[in-house]
């Protein structure tokens, strides 16, 4: 489901007609062999495309328009390789809509000892012209990201990859649009926010549905596609009925294919990728959705518990964001649940009641019937596993009244100490960085919510990114976090966004 367009990078080289016709041919004749090579590196998810060398205002503004109406264009990348005076990007820049990455970068690797005269030196000058282009930026106040190093290098090659998927997750955040079937939960603070701010600020719709709209598209699914799903369920994850009887077992997954296929169906029709529902507003259901929305979110639709439509709105971005990533290990919604606090071995179990996306799994999925012990429906089937090892972000993006706040986390998960054979719920295990005193301190400081989005496949600097291409703030707590530093970032987020 998760379709996500086949986005291009152009990639616009700087310069100016002072240098003549030859070295202006070297500059397009380099920069044409810079996008193939980069293209052919096999390290950037999408493609980047050669457009002429910006010579003049008239050039930089029609170019700078052209892609902002070009709907495959996802980000420009500028580098000067000679000087280009930055006063002819003036008009340009102010109409530019488009992620801007500064690939501040040159031609040559190495000095060229032996050869090195003054026309050299003015055809590759990146080192002056980049300079100058930085400084109206930095002027202009445009928000953009600047990645410094030889294009060779695969490192360096790497950084532009990732800032292609934050360019995406910035143009594609515009085309979120979330489904609440269900308010907030009653009486709870953190999953509140301002819904016309969100869409100012993130380009979010976010529109509620009577619940018993989607309930009437879950019950006119057939019996025969209701079935077929359940045969896949049966053939895909390991069943353990745990002394249930095997029909009654069966009829208790159907309900949740049946909801599956008829959310999806509600959700293509009406063009809206994330959802959220809530345990206690169920309408006609007859379960929460549980394995259904389980299965949803590793499709890519976004999801919220209770009525969260920030975290279902986070979630859809990361997987926009992570979409046909190599080896990718998975992105979910997570709810930190209850902490294990031995000297050593503490961390913090990452649950919910069953919404937790199969794509951060790691072994056997199973499908398990158990009662909610919360609600008054019926014992809803929900997947039940174990989760990937290693470093995460889980966000938390959190509405303080005159703004919002994203707050990052790095994290390590980690496999669980002990079996939890009664637990029927997929659970995450991590402890924050820097270590789990100072990273939930911080947490708890920020005011950070106990959903999350989670991703293995994003770093705190994407998203750090994003939050800034949002005009948003963003915290970040990680491994060089000390609480009295923290502090400050929390009083200068407070006078920074008092002053707007
Ligand atoms: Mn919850």
């Amino acid at each position: 489901m998760l379709a996500v367009k086949n986005y291009k990078f152009w990639f616009c080289a700087g310069s100016q007609d002072l240098y003549g016709d030859a070295v202006l041919a070297n500059v397009a004749a380099h920069t044409k062999e810079m996008v193939d090579k980069l293209n052919a590196s096999g390290l950037l998810p999408y493609e980047v495309e050669w457009h002429p060398t910006l010579l003049t205002n008239e050039l930089i503004r029609k170019t700078f328009n052209e892609a902002n109406n070009d709907d495959t264009c996802a980000g420009i990348i500028t580098w000067c390789h000679t000087f280009s005076p930055a006063k002819s990007w003036i008009i340009g820049l102010k109409e530019l809509r488009k992620p801007l990455l500064h690939f501040h970068t040159q031609y040559n690797e190495e000095i060229p000892y032996e050869t090195m005269d003054m026309d050299f030196m003015n055809e590759n000058q990146a080192a002056h012209g980049d300079r100058e282009y930085a400084h109206i930026l930095t002027r202009m106040g445009i928000e953009r990201k600047t990645i410094v190093g030889y294009w060779k290098d695969a490192e360096v090659q790497k950084k532009i990859g990732s800032w292609m998927r934050t360019a995406v997750g910035i143009v594609e955040s515009s085309h979120i649009r979330v489904m609440r079937i269900a308010d907030n939960m009653r009486n709870v603070a953190v999953t509140e926010g301002d819904k016309v701010e969100a869409q100012l600020k993130f380009g979010w719709e976010i529109d509620a549905y009577p619940v018993n709209e989607i309930a009437e598209s879950v019950a006119a699914v057939s019996a025969a596609d209701t079935n077929a799903l359940v045969d896949e369920y049966y053939d895909k994850y390991q069943i353990n009925l745990e002394g249930r009887d095997p029909e009654e077992f069966k009829k208790h997954v159907a309900v949740q294919a049946q909801i599956e296929l008829g959310f999806e169906r509600f959700l293509e029709e009406k063009n809206y990728q994330a959802i959220v529902t809530h345990f206690g507003d169920l309408g006609a259901l007859q379960q929460l959705p549980g394995l259904a929305i389980q299965r949803l979110m590793e499709k890519g639709y976004g999801f919220g518990a209770e009525g969260d439509w920030k975290v279902a709105a986070m979630v859809r971005l990361m997987k926009v964001m992570t979409n046909g990533m190599k080896d990718a290990k998975g992105t979910s919604m997570l709810e930190d649940y209850t902490y294990n606090l031995v000297k050593g071995k503490e961390g913090i179990i990452q649950a919910h009641m069953l919404e937790i996306c199969p794509s951060i799994s790691e072994g056997p999925i199973e499908i398990k019937c158990q009662p909610l012990s919360m609600g008054n429906r019926e014992d809803p089937a929900r997947l039940v596993f174990q989760s990937k090892e290693g470093k995460g972000v889980a966000t938390s993006l959190i509405d303080l009244g005159n703004r919002f706040r994203l707050i990052i986390q790095d994290v390590d998960c980690k496999k669980v100490e002990k079996p939890l054979p009664k637990l029927p719920t997929a659970i995450n295990f991590w402890t924050p960085q820097p270590d789990f005193y100072t990273g939930t301190e911080a947490w708890l400081l920020a005011g950070g919510a106990h959903h999350t989005a989670f991703s293995y496949d994003l770093t705190a600097e994407q998203m750090g990114d994003w939050a800034a291409a949002m005009g948003i703030e963003a915290v970040f707590i990680d491994k060089d976090t000390t609480i009295r530093n923290f502090k400050k970032d929390l009083m200068l987020g407070d006078i920074f966004y008092s002053k707007r």
